[in-house]
């Protein structure tokens, strides 16, 4: 894969608590692939569903990776900050964009199932217009046809995905009905605007992302490449909570720091020392290892990216 010029990464945290064992695993493999490439990275908060965003959670997040040694290449941006962004690029595709009527029970009881993430797959209903007497709730952005609807990405560390929008997502929303503009719409906005080269997060995002990558499409910007790290579940092979994966991440204690680090930095099958060495003692020492240790890791998988 060639590498355009300047690799810039992110780390974009939802702040809905403090962060945990599972998104630290996020924040370490992109902050080591921006520095791995010789990038920039940046943070951004993701508080665009205001009514998840927890008082507090962003600046606790913020001084976090501030103290375990990951710093923004630039200002913090924050999405409740940018709504007026997200309505210009929905106006930009407005012929794709309808308003739909229907509640959540109607588009269950719809029985076309799931999408692999979960989500009920959208039977089209309000998709040639809403029907007598209903009110818009949600702005819904059309997919292609069965058949011309397949988007395929090769993901760095995953390998080749695929995915059809028309059976297994369904047209999707793009403002909710509570009135907050959606996640797809605002990730692929702002990753544009903030010239993001390299996507590296996990692996739950692995689903959603060729709804962004239709979504690029139709706004005309660049597709950035997708590396995501899998995800840490717990003992039920659920993926951790705010609540279950916390971390003891504080500033002045460095010997928790370390940990958590290695921790996060073992679960992503970096080998930080060879047999029988001793972990690394300070904050400085774990950075000076996991770096390097990223760039083999990637060359082994043939997943480095090169100039
Ligand atoms: N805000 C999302 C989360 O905290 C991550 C989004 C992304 O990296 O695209 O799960």
């Amino acid at each position: 894969m060639s590498l355009p010029s300047p690799y810039i990464g992110r780390f974009a945290p939802s702040p809905t608590g403090p962060l945990h064992a599972g998104s630290l695993v996020a924040a370490l493999a992109s902050y080591l692939d921006a520095r791995a490439n010789g990038g920039a990275w940046l943070i951004r908060i993701e508080d665009i569903d205001e009514g998840r965003a927890v008082p507090g959670a962003a600046e606790t997040i913020l001084a976090q990776l501030d103290w375990l040694g990951m710093q923004s290449d630039g200002g913090i941006v924050w999405q409740s900050r940018r709504k007026d962004l997200y309505q210009a690029a929905r106006e930009r595709i407005a012929d794709y964009v309808y308003g739909c009527g229907c509640n959540r029970r109607e588009i269950a009881d719809s029985r076309l199932g799931v999408g692999p993430d979960g989500a009920a797959i959208y039977p089209g209903t309000c998709r040639l217009g809403l029907a007598p007497g209903r009110e818009a709730r949600s702005l819904r952005l059309r997919v292609p046809e069965p058949g011309e609807d397949l988007i395929g990405f090769q993901d760095r560390f995953a390998g080749w995905q695929e995915q059809r929008l028309a059976l297994e997502s369904g047209d999707f929303v793009l403002k909710r009905a509570d009135g907050y503009w959606a996640y797809q719409l605002a990730v692929v906005v702002d990753d544009a605007e903030q010239g993001v080269t390299d996507v590296v997060r996990g692996a739950d995002l692995l689903d959603s992302t060729p709804r962004q990558i239709y979504l690029q499409r139709l706004l005309g910007v660049s597709t950035p490449r997708y590396l995501h790290v899998p995800v840490v579940r717990n003992a039920s092979g659920e993926k951790l909570s705010k609540q279950t994966g916390a971390l003891a991440v504080l500033p002045g204690n460095e010997e928790a720091a370390v940990a958590a680090l290695q921790q996060a930095a073992g679960f992503l099958g970096l080998r930080l020392a060879g047999p029988g060495a001793s972990r690394p003692a300070s904050l400085a020492a774990f950075w000076q290892e996991a770096v390097p240790a990223w760039a083999k890791l990637l060359a082994e998988r043939g997943a480095l990216l090169t100039g």
